[in-house]
């Protein structure tokens, strides 16, 4: 099973390796190679469908999600299946497998929690940081309208900078020339240099 940033742009999962360097997932009777070593991918009627016995290792594949091509973002590294219970080191990336169906549930979490969540760290984090932008541009656009109506109001500069926490003449600068309607204010940090 893959799993999804919460930005819905990487999709990460735990692919088969073959001795040829192909690899790819799984269908309902057993592993299926997909994508060459070079990571292209081959079409459904070209899929080679093979055994669990031709599985020689794993690792994460993440995909970017963002296009239709949905290409390949990022290969953790190989974790190597090893011929018996005894050379299994998981912090050496060996891992035995004797099961019919492939990597358990348990081995599957462990080489996405070791390998996938250190890729996608930063991008869950960098998602709060545009979530918050984007809440500072709306709260951005409601200030601007509020000025406005309080322009119309009456109200003068000084006092929308004193509302503001700024001087009469930065609430000048900022709102002045922004009481059309049909402005738009682009986001600005509150020091009104910052743009992206
Ligand atoms: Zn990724």
């Amino acid at each position: 099973m893959s799993q999804q940033t919460d930005d819905g742009r990487h999709e990460g999962h735990v692919a088969h390796l073959f001795a040829d360097g192909m690899f790819g997932g799984s269908w309902s009777n057993g592993p299926v190679a997909t994508t060459t070593a070079d990571g292209r991918h081959l079409d459904p009627e070209e899929w080679q469908y093979r055994s669990q016995d031709e599985v020689v290792g794993w690792r994460v594949i993440c995909t970017d999600l963002r296009t239709y091509e949905a290409p390949e973002c990022w290969r953790g590294p190989v974790w190597t299946r090893v011929a018996t219970p005894f050379e299994q080191d998981l912090d050496a990336r060996r891992i035995y497998c004797d099961d019919p169906y492939g990597l358990d549930q348990e081995a599957i979490d462990l080489i996405m929690a070791t390998d996938w969540k250190p890729h996608i760290g930063p991008v869950v984090e960098l998602y709060a940081v545009g979530l918050a932008a984007d809440e500072v541009a709306a709260a951005q656009r409601k200030l601007t309208a509020a000025v406005r109506v309080a322009r119309d109001a009456g109200a003068s500069w000084t006092d929308i900078g004193r509302e503001v926490g700024i001087s009469r003449q930065s609430a000048h600068e900022r709102w002045a020339g922004k009481a059309s309607a049909a402005y738009t204010e682009p986001f600005a940090g509150l020091d009104g240099g910052q743009t992206r």
